[in-house]
């Protein structure tokens, strides 16, 4: 079975780890503060704070500008689940504009429109790689005078027009197992901002700088050195990583170019792809349904993954939520029934994206 994602270590993430657990120093300590020094210079901020998962790196950035109740966060109802639990941590209220199918994002002018007198913050998420349209989300927030929180989760070294995913707002990015980047589970919250920087480092360590001296009501988000240990060699080699998954991108792209009923995901211009996943939209002619896709590549042995089946909206416990304001998105709730991400990993063989390919191929064939 060709997998959708792969999770494996090298021995430098092996010695790294051993170093730490021998060292005695296994909580959050000088690992956490390299591994930080790296991801900054990855994503191109001046500060990079690390936290315990990608949810709290969102709710740690919300909490940082001080919401009110009935303020309002504007974002995208194609995401996962933390996108909106961080919102509603934060005591605002969630409003959703739709996506376009190219980049599964934001659609800058329907966001626009969607802008009242109580948005305060816009909240982009950088679905599968690729980042929104930050050329016109920037302009919009500017004029708007929102603040900008990124859902940079999937999108570790993204960019748009050459400037990383992360550093347009404040960039929120997750570690967890089965991302591009990983740490088993962690996060980090980057920024230009050294009062904001400052703040965040604060929260996550109880409100507290120093000793039992407390400043605000803090959180335990701290990360741990083994958690960076996990992450710190990777970062080396993490461009290298993006490059394989590029080439079994455009592998894809062109074993697959002609499958009728079949969108291909492309890389759009002026944005660096970073391929987390390689997502795929079943035309609403295609001879076949989403499902039967991947049910035929699963007897084919290739592994697939539906990111998201429904708009994150779309469920009993958000439904009734007075703080859920779910207008209809049209295109993310069409896109929601017909998208599937096959493999696309760092660790597939040229033999492996051949054979995604023949099964796609024969798959599609009504
Ligand atoms: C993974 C993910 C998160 C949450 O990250 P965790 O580390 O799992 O808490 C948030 N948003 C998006 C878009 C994600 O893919």
């Amino acid at each position: 079975m060709i997998a959708i994602s792969s999770i494996s270590f090298g021995e430098d993430v092996e010695r790294e780890v051993l170093d730490t657990l021998r060292s005695g120093m296994v909580a959050q300590g000088p690992k956490v503060a390299r591994f930080e020094v790296g991801f900054a210079e990855l994503v191109g901020t001046r500060h990079a704070v690390a936290v315990n998962s990608g949810t709290t790196a969102l709710i740690a950035a919300l909490r940082v500008l001080d919401l009110q109740p009935g303020d309002e966060v504007l974002t995208t109802p194609f995401t996962f689940v933390a996108t909106l639990n961080a919102i509603l941590d934060s005591g605002a209220t969630a409003r959703f504009a739709d996506i376009g199918e190219a980049d599964f994002a934001l659609d800058p002018d329907v966001a626009a429109q969607c802008v009242n007198e109580r948005t305060r913050v816009l909240m982009p998420v950088h679905l599968y790689g690729q980042t929104a349209d930050m050329g016109a989300l920037m302009p919009l927030a500017e004029t708007e005078g929102l603040a900008v929180v990124e859902d940079a989760a999937q999108a570790h070294g993204a960019t748009f027009d050459g400037k990383g995913a992360g550093s347009f707002g404040l960039g929120c990015f997750s570690f967890y197992a089965t991302k591009n980047l990983t740490t088993a589970e962690g996060g980090m919250v980057t920024t230009d901002d050294e009062a904001v920087a400052d703040r965040l480092r604060v929260l996550r360590n109880q409100g507290m700088r120093r000793r039992y001296e407390y400043e605000m009501a803090g959180q335990n988000f701290r990360m741990t050195d083994l958690q960076a240990s996990l992450g710190l060699p990777q970062l080396s080699s993490y461009l290298q990583q993006v490059e394989s998954r590029r080439r079994n991108a455009e592998a894809l792209r062109t074993g697959l170019k002609d499958v009728e009923g079949l969108v291909l995901p492309s890389e759009l211009a002026g944005r660096g792809h970073v391929w987390h996943q390689f997502t795929v939209i079943l035309a609403p002619d295609a001879p076949i349904d989403r499902d039967t896709l991947a049910q035929r590549l699963s007897d084919r042995d290739v592994g697939s993954g539906v990111y998201y089946p429904r708009t994150v909206y779309d469920y009993d416990c958000y439904r009734e939520h007075p703080r859920v304001i779910a207008s209809p998105t049209p295109v993310a709730t069409s896109v929601a029934r017909r998208c599937l991400s096959i493999p696309v990993h760092a660790a597939l063989s040229t033999d492996d994206v051949d054979r995604i390919v023949a099964a796609v191929r024969e798959a599609m064939e009504a």
